[in-house]
């Protein structure tokens, strides 16, 4: 990861920040007792904790404490801590460990509870459960002194404090059952978030270690990190690419969907851009590297995933918010059960202890707690496999209640690979002098319009010198484009354009009117304050831009909207093709933000879908703004809330659907886990509930809900 490397502050070489792995961190109360026990550092200037990756992101004063000080004071509460990028040996055995001692308490337990029956003398049975309890409890009772210290109150505190009373009570199979239970509960848990931190450093599992590299004359297999940029990589067929590179030889067709969720293959040749984790096809590739590994597309998406699942989703902080009011309101219910009935009331005691053991077993709000960010993590690995990278869980969960989503036509619903139909003159003179002109000034300009007037021209025998070059070139957004060209001013671009420069006349609305319809682009061209030509250009629609919209209707999105800088005529082609229902034409491109807008206040929520570099300011003013095709640039999630890796239009009712199923998991969660509490607490106060009972519904519904949560991982 960056940033873990490089501890120290660059300006003053003393603020350092480190990523510590902390084993034992499965509960947002563990967080806080480490938040807590770390703030007494001095040194220490913010701690934010990742549960659900058992990250811990410290910053601190280099000069006042050290990395060995803070991992210390995490080893002081039980748990165990060390820097991200020095995993010691012998974890693993840790994990092992704890599970033995669940399995052997187990038998413990049995043991007790068959001697019971049998009737054994009394020391027999007591000292089954007390082994269960003393083995069992160690860990337990590890970090609740730690959490204790650290002055805060966990789950293992409490339990501690149920067990013991148990113990006090003569209630040792209670005790023991209790004991084993937990443990089992946290193991599994422990085992069910640990598949969920997985499934975000698996995407990183899919570049190769080794890579084929040619260096002095020979092909060599070499460890990935030992290459450099600018080395040349030997990819042999069907192998996965090692590293992002550049085509320099050879081609082949690449199976791109480990980054983009593209089913189809993309052809590559000289000059193609490939990506590390992708596949190669029948042909052999020689590709200069252009990225260390660490710097990988692949490893950019892994980021950006990691830190969006870190971000607080709005669903979280609701039930954070809640947990801080459960908890304290269940521990004092606990502490009234235990003294009033029997102070005041002359209720037995022993009876009243007992349901306040119980209700301190059920305040812990774990189940509530986990369930969440459980969620959003897996929701947001599973997009990203399928090449679709979400920002944070506020845009997940935003996309799924959007009542309209609007589109940028070029490039976007069309192909954005324009094609000239016809050229036609308009003042005397020829057909092919007019695509001359045009070309000329087109030569500088980057638009598909550009570049398809270009091409016409070399088809028509038009290239190279024949061509001038354009002087003082400007190019108009959402207009067209100017320049000088053999000292004579040139203007090529839309109506618009031509009615401000006052270039248009009766001859020229004719003309326009001519081709109206059919969805295609006209421009338009001037040489010398005069018009002397008309351009048509036709535009594919995408293959999946019906079914995209047909697939949106059905899930209920009720505003489908084109927003264009091309004429209206154009546009209302494409919507009717399409069927969107609301069209804004002839905008320029700060216009966008405005018919943005607009759009919300009329139908509600908007989620808005462009390229992430010309749309960027509307996808900004959108609630969702929804980029294409963002595979190797930067600005992806710089712009956008939502980037899908691929042009593939489908992958916007995926995200819709995902959104949805993230946020109908997190309310059934809550429902559940809510449901739960409360019915033991109405059952531990009318003394009906046990306490292995408390433990089996607490646990369980942590269990349940993280598994419920876990089925995002395979959400379609
Ligand atoms: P869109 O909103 O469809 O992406 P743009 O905002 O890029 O379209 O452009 C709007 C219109 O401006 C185009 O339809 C075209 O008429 C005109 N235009 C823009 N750039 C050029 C150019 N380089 N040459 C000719 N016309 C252009
Ligand atoms: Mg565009």
């Amino acid at each position: 990861m960056a940033g873990a490397q490089s501890p120290v502050c660059p300006v003053c070489e003393l603020h350092a920040e480190s990523v510590f792995r902390v084993e034992g961190m499965d509960c947002h109360e563990e967080a806080a007792t480490l938040a807590r026990k770390l703030g007494r550092l001095p040194g220490l200037e913010a701690v934010s904790a990742d549960v659900v990756r058992q990250r811990l992101r410290i910053k601190y004063d280099a000069a006042k404490v050290s990395t060995s000080a803070i991992l210390a004071a995490v080893a002081d509460t039980g748990m165990r801590a060390w820097l991200e990028h020095e995993a010691p040996a012998g974890v693993a055995p840790a994990i092992l460990v704890r599970q033995l001692v669940v399995v052997a308490a187990g038998v413990l337990v049995a043991a007790g509870l068959v001697l019971d029956a049998l009737a054994a003398p009394r020391p027999g049975v007591i000292g089954a459960y007390g082994a269960a309890v003393v083995l069992g409890g160690a860990y337990t009772a590890r970090r609740a002194v730690g959490a204790a210290r650290a002055r805060s109150l966990d789950i293992n505190i409490l339990m501690l404090v149920a067990i013991t009373g148990a113990v006090v009570i003569g209630e040792w199979a209670e005790a023991a059952t209790v004991t084993f239970l937990f443990g089992l509960a946290q193991a599994l848990e422990a085992r069910s978030l640990a598949r969920a931190r997985q499934a975000i450093s698996a995407l990183m599992d899919l570049t190769p270690q080794e890579a084929l590299v040619r260096r002095g004359g020979q092909d060599v297999r070499v460890n990935v990190d030992t290459v450099r940029v600018g080395e040349t990589m030997i990819v042999r067929p069907g192998e996965k690419i090692a590293l992002d590179g550049r085509v320099v030889g050879g081609t082949s067709e690449v199976n791109q969907a480990p980054i983009t969720g593209e089913s189809l293959p993309v052809p590559k040749s000289v000059g193609d851009d490939v990506f590390a984790g992708t596949i190669n096809g029948h042909g052999a590739l020689e590709v200069q590297v252009t990225h260390l590994r660490r710097d990988s597309t692949l490893a950019r998406i892994v980021n950006l995933v990691e830190h969006a699942q870190a971000q607080r989703a709005p669903s979280q902080a609701f039930v954070e918010r809640f947990a801080r009011v459960y908890t304290p309101a269940v521990l004092s219910l606990a502490a009234l059960a235990a003294v009033v009935p029997p102070l005041v009331l002359r209720q037995p005691f022993g009876d009243w202890f007992y349901r306040a053991l119980v209700l301190l077993v059920i305040s812990c709000p774990c189940a509530l707690v986990i369930s969440t960010p459980v969620s959003i993590v897996s929701a947001l690995a599973a997009a990203a496999r399928k090449g679709v990278l979400i920002k944070d869980g506020l845009s997940l969960e935003r996309t799924g209640g959007v009542a309209c989503l609007a589109f940028d036509k070029t490039g976007t619903l069309t192909k954005g690979q324009l094609r000239v139909l016809d050229v036609i003159p308009l003042d005397g003179i020829s057909a092919q002098h007019v695509l001359g002109i045009a070309a000329a000034l087109e030569r500088a300009s980057e638009h598909p319009i550009g570049e398809a007037i270009r091409r016409r021209a070399e088809e028509a025998g038009l290239a190279g010198d024949g061509i001038p070059r354009p002087d003082q070139f400007r190019s108009l957004p959402g207009r067209g484009a100017e320049a000088m060209i053999a000292g004579e001013p040139v203007v090529v671009g839309n109506h618009r354009l031509f009615e401000e420069r006052g270039l248009c006349s009766p001859r020229v609305h004719e003309g326009l009117a001519s081709v109206a319809g059919n969805g295609r682009t006209a421009v338009l061209v001037a040489r010398g304050g005069r018009t002397v030509g008309l351009i048509t250009l036709a535009d594919q629609t995408r293959e999946s831009a019906r079914d995209t919209m047909e697939l949106l209707r059905a899930q209920g999105v009720a505003h489908l909207a084109l927003l264009t800088g091309d004429s209206a005529e154009t546009a209302q082609a494409i919507a009717a093709e399409l069927g969107l229902d609301a069209v804004r034409a002839e905008l320029l491109p700060e216009h966008k933000v405005t018919a943005v807008g607009d759009l919300r206040r009329q139908y509600g929520p908007i989620a808005m879908v462009g390229d992430g570099v010309n749309d960027a300011p509307a996808l900004a003013a959108a609630d969702v703004g929804i980029a294409m095709g963002t595979a190797g640039t930067d600005v992806a999630l710089e712009t956008a809330d939502v980037a899908l890796m691929a042009d593939e239009l489908l992958k916007i009712p995926y995200a819709v659907r995902l959104s949805r199923a993230t946020l109908r998991t997190i309310k059934t969660n809550l429902v559940v886990s809510i449901a739960m509490k409360a019915a033991f607490l109405g059952l531990a106060v009318a003394g009906l509930a046990t306490l292995w009972m408390a433990v089996v519904a607490d646990t369980g519904a942590s269990l349940l809900v993280i598994l419920n949560a876990l089925r995002l991982l395979r959400a379609e």
